[in-house]
């Protein structure tokens, strides 16, 4: 027996049909005798819905109330899916946030959870009940209802599994697991059975389509086991976990991420001493831009050329900053260009393998590839390309790294 929080998005409780489906699947959970706590989202749709009828009130409304409003969504939610147990015969429960308790800081919308009170849930889970907890709410400290923030119930499923010390989190979607890469980019892109944490990081770019990013930090800062399943097809989903040293060889590559949500900028010809990198970066950072990759060539005229990359919907502003730093340094040219794209080999199996890089770079190589930047961390190498060949790139690089294959210990899954 085990104890597992399930979490359920808003298109698997979208509609009667499918709360009864979901109801379903948890029965036959109960049925093998696990302990279960089921988190569940509004039904899909209705926290949209909800926001539309605050904004035909007021165009910003007190966040106090709009946590009131969108809380509701998943009292909803739990209520019925409670309901539909009942009716299979089985003892389940309801709790909105601040009846668990659920302990957040009073930012209103965006709220941080700070603790969860674990003491009436484990009561009634040893009374044999099955308890059905709405995502996405808590409450502050003087009792006002918080929300999390867009896509919180996956938050909510991870917290409250490390709070009980959970055997396993699991999020039910529309998705099987975690692929190598997006299936619509590479045909043969392939479910992995498990990824790390880190990995699942760095793979934000692909992974948060599945999984709420800030989930996936708390599930690793508190070893919480964490597996992405389909809500209504069987099969073992992927397990999210910590790296296993067990296992009989890591992949060196888990996958590969891209995205084309960066554009680029380049000082070209600014004096090559010492501050000038703090000159053209620090109104950036003080414009409150973030940056990504950063390249520095020095030519042999003691001038240098700097480049680095901004999301693209701050290019705009990126540029306009960067004019008056570019006239005063004297710079040759302001150069920036948004058709580029970020395309990222990820894997732990990195830290103990050599030659990624250059494995990396001989199969864009071999498609006829311009690498325009390089950037790496100790688990993942990312490369600035131009954004014409980003799929190309994908599709080559998935190949490459033998992604298409199964891998040899499929029993360590
Ligand atoms: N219902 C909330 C939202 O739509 C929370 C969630 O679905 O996780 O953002
Ligand atoms: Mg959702």
């Amino acid at each position: 027996m085990s104890l597992i929080v399930q979490k359920f998005g808003g298109t698997s409780v979208g509609s009667i049909e499918r709360i009864q489906q979901v109801a379903d699947k948890v029965a036959r959970f109960h049925a093998e005798g696990h302990q279960l706590v089921v988190v569940v989202s509004a039904m899909s749709g209705e926290t949209n819905r909800l926001l539309g009828l605050a904004e035909a009130i007021q165009e910003q409304p007190v966040p106090r109330e709009l946590d009131v409003l969108l809380s509701t969504g998943e009292q909803v939610t739990t209520a019925l899916l409670s309901m539909a147990l009942n009716k299979r015969g089985i003892a389940a429960k309801s709790y909105n946030g601040s009846q668990v308790r659920i302990l957040t800081d009073d930012a209103h919308t965006k709220a941080r959870i700070r603790e969860i009170d674990n003491r009436r849930l484990h009561a009634d889970l040893d009374a044999g009940q099955v308890l059905v907890v709405a995502g996405f709410q808590g409450v502050d400290e003087n009792g006002n209802i918080t929300t999390l923030g867009r896509g919180g119930s996956d938050t909510t499923a991870v917290a409250l599994a490390a709070a009980l010390q959970a055997d396993e989190c699991q999020i039910y979607t529309d998705v099987d697991g975690v692929y190598t890469t997006d299936p619509r980019v590479v045909d043969d892109a392939r479910r992995l059975n498990r990824i790390t944490f880190e990995e699942m990081l760095e793979m934000a770019s692909m992974g948060s389509k599945v999984l709420q990013i800030r989930a996936v930090e708390f599930a690793g800062k508190y070893s919480v086991p964490l597996r992405v399943l389909h809500s209504f097809k069987d099969g073992p989903g992927t397990l999210i976990t910590l790296e296993d040293a067990s296992q009989m060889e890591t992949p060196t590559i888990a996958g590969i991420a891209f995205n084309r949500d960066e554009a680029k900028l380049t000082v070209l010809g600014v004096p090559d001493m010492p501050g000038v990198a703090y000159r053209i970066l620090g109104p950036i950072g003080e414009a409150n831009i973030e940056v990504d990759v950063i390249v520095q060539n020095v030519a042999e005229d003691n001038s240098t050329d700097l480049t680095f990359t901004v999301g693209r919907a701050d290019l705009p502003r990126a540029r306009a900053v960067l004019e008056k730093i570019a006239a005063e340094l004297h710079a040759r040219e302001l150069r920036s260009d948004s058709k580029i794209a970020k395309v990222s080999v990820v894997g732990v199996g990195m830290r103990s393998h050599a030659g990624v890089a250059s494995q990396m770079f001989q199969a864009l190589a071999e498609v006829g590839i311009n690498i325009q930047m390089i950037t790496t961390s100790e688990i993942k190498i990312s490369v600035i390309i131009e954004e014409k060949f980003m799929e190309l790139a994908v599709r080559a690089l998935h190949s490459s790294f033998g992604l298409d294959r199964e891998p040899l210990d499929e029993s360590a899954a």
